[in-house]
């Protein structure tokens, strides 16, 4: 990869950005706080989708303090609909190293951000580079789109190695003075102007000068892509166990997807109506009705869940699970979306003959 090609980036990227940076909740007032919790929440999700829960987030816990004491189930229910909870749950873990190692207060020196739980290169970098100032990097998918695309080279961006020669070209002509928005250039660009998915709007593009993709005409192709595994699928049979106006529901294990949430109760394999209520009877489950519910399927990054329901209306709670009430279900606790679509079919069935 071309250095000077590099040192030539931030003059324009600084210039489009102060006539075109979006107004955005985080970069009003960018506290190392503001920009933790906000990048955090961009991973995986869409700015419009992330604005109104980092608003609520930040109502409810202003400060690192305020983080370090949330009790877990209002932060994932604060966090229900985005996703990956376990970054929610290293956000906690990370206030409290801050507390505790800091006193309080938000590390300053790259080493020591990066060091904090759930935090990686791209996130300490965005925190150092956008409060503090330092010329830290922060290279994300978009970054390295608009990077394969400037320099037009074909190799594979998503091996580490690369990443990191990407990253220390970028730190060698970082702006003194202007290092946080010099970063967010970047990654601004390759949200709005520098787009995925073939589409990029070259017309608009302050690097439409300097850019090999444009010239040689292969930008729509970049950066190339390894070939993607086929998603393992699995098979699951839900119970949505009834009890009164109650419905049960069960922790998954501490280990793996979407571990130690709550869930309705499941298992591998699609059973038949007699294997159901085997299994049912095995497990102590006294049942009154039993009846089909609805089919689901939830995508995760490599694995799918092929989701079959069974409405099972029971003679009494088991105490293997958590009966809650719709209402607990709708404000208290924290469900994955992978199961939404039951915790609306539960309830929305006939009541109890
Ligand atoms: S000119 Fe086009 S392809 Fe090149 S960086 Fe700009 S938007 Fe991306």
């Amino acid at each position: 990869m071309n250095s000077d090609l590099f040192a030539l980036l931030p003059a324009p990227l600084l210039a489009w950005y102060d006539l075109h940076a979006r107004v955005l909740p985080w970069r009003e007032n960018p506290t190392p706080y503001r920009v933790w919790i906000s990048e955090i929440m961009l991973q995986q999700t869409r700015v419009e989708a992330v604005k109104p829960y980092f608003e609520r987030f930040l109502a409810r816990f202003p400060s690192v303090d305020a983080l370090a004491e949330a009790p877990e189930e209002v932060l994932l229910k604060l966090w229900e609909g985005l996703g990956y909870y376990s970054r929610a749950r290293n956000l906690r873990k990370a206030a409290l190293v801050i507390r505790e190692r800091f006193g309080g207060v938000f590390p300053e020196r790259y080493e020591e951000i990066r060091a904090l739980p759930g935090i990686g290169d791209y996130t300490a970098g965005a925190i150092a580079s956008i409060s503090f100032g330092q010329p830290c990097p922060a290279v994300d998918g978009n970054v390295l789109r608009v990077i394969a695309r400037v320099t037009g080279t074909r190799a594979d961006l998503s091996k580490p190695a690369l990443r990191r020669e990407i990253g220390n070209r970028l730190k060698a002509v970082y702006p003194p003075g202007r290092c946080g928005d010099f970063t967010q250039s970047l990654m601004e660009l390759g949200a709005t102007v520098c787009l995925p998915n073939g589409a990029p709007k070259c017309g608009e593009c302050p690097l439409a000068g300097l850019c090999a993709g444009l010239r040689t005409g292969c930008a729509r192709d970049l950066p190339v892509r390894p070939e993607k595994k086929a998603r393992r699928v699995v098979n699951l049979t839900v119970f949505l166990l009834r009890c009164g106006d109650c419905v049960a529901l069960r922790r998954r294990p501490e280990k793996g997807v979407l571990a130690g949430l709550w869930e309705f109760p499941n298992m591998e394999g699609k059973l038949s109506e007699s294997a159901v209520r085997e299994h049912l009877k095995a497990s102590g489950i006294r049942v009154l009705r039993l009846s089909r519910s609805i089919c689901a399927r939830h995508v995760f990054t490599h694995l799918e869940w092929e989701m079959g329901a069974w409405r099972i209306d029971c003679a009494e709670p088991h105490s293997a699970f958590r009966w809650v009430t719709r209402d607990a279900l709708r404000g208290e606790i924290a469900l994955p979306s992978a199961w939404k679509a039951f915790s609306r079919a539960v309830f929305s069935d006939p009541p109890s003959a």
